[in-house]
């Protein structure tokens, strides 16, 4: 008997950080960088839905450093202008009346004014030349959306629109914690229907 209970405690002990482990890598899975491909993260709960992409920058923006030039600047403001207009980004269940909260772009190589909801003023105030890392490797954009639903049990799926947004995008790997669970999908431009 003794010696039954330390073997289940030891089963116990085997289950339960492979458990905790799959959660974890749900949350902060690590991002391998390669072009064309973006990991999404949709978490609902209640009426509040919480989207967070990482994507390499040259997939939404055709370059990876710091921009050099009005005409770079100016393509950082056309995609960020892209992201902050989170209806033609997303698409949710109708009748579920998501309205968007907020947004949040981050990188590490660009300028958080030039990534900021009105990035024209805020680009013209934003002179003090912040020391960005302008080193040529790879970097990627973080975005992160906040959604309050109105009437959450109707929202049955969240279709996405990056691919129409940003065509350099190929494929999404998708993971979904609502209330069903959890689930993962990978994402096409011919198969952009996340469903739960
Ligand atoms: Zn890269």
């Amino acid at each position: 008997m003794k010696r039954m209970m330390h073997s289940m405690g030891l089963a116990l002990m085997a289950v339960i950080p492979s458990f905790i482990a799959v959660s974890v890598a749900l949350a902060h899975e690590p991002t391998a960088h390669v072009h064309g491909r973006a990991t999404l993260e949709v978490a609902v709960e209640g009426g509040s839905v919480q989207i967070s992409l990482d994507s390499p920058l040259d997939s939404l923006l055709g370059f990876e450093h710091a921009p050099r030039n009005e005409k770079e600047r100016q393509s950082v403001r056309e995609m960020s202008r892209k992201l902050h207009q989170s209806d033609r980004v997303f698409v949710f269940t109708p009748q579920s009346q998501c309205r968007l909260d907020s947004v949040l772009l981050e990188s590490s190589v660009i300028e958080p004014g030039l990534l900021a909801a009105d990035s024209d003023s805020n680009a013209r105030k934003d002179h003090d030349k912040r020391p960005v890392n302008s080193v040529d490797t790879h970097s990627e954009l973080s975005v992160t959306w906040h959604f309050q639903c109105a009437v959450p049990e109707s929202l049955q799926e969240i279709k996405v629109q990056l691919f129409q947004q940003f065509p350099a995008l190929k494929r999404i790997d998708a993971a979904v914690v609502g209330p069903k669970g959890q689930s993962r999908a990978r994402l096409s431009p011919k198969s952009n229907q996340l469903k739960w």
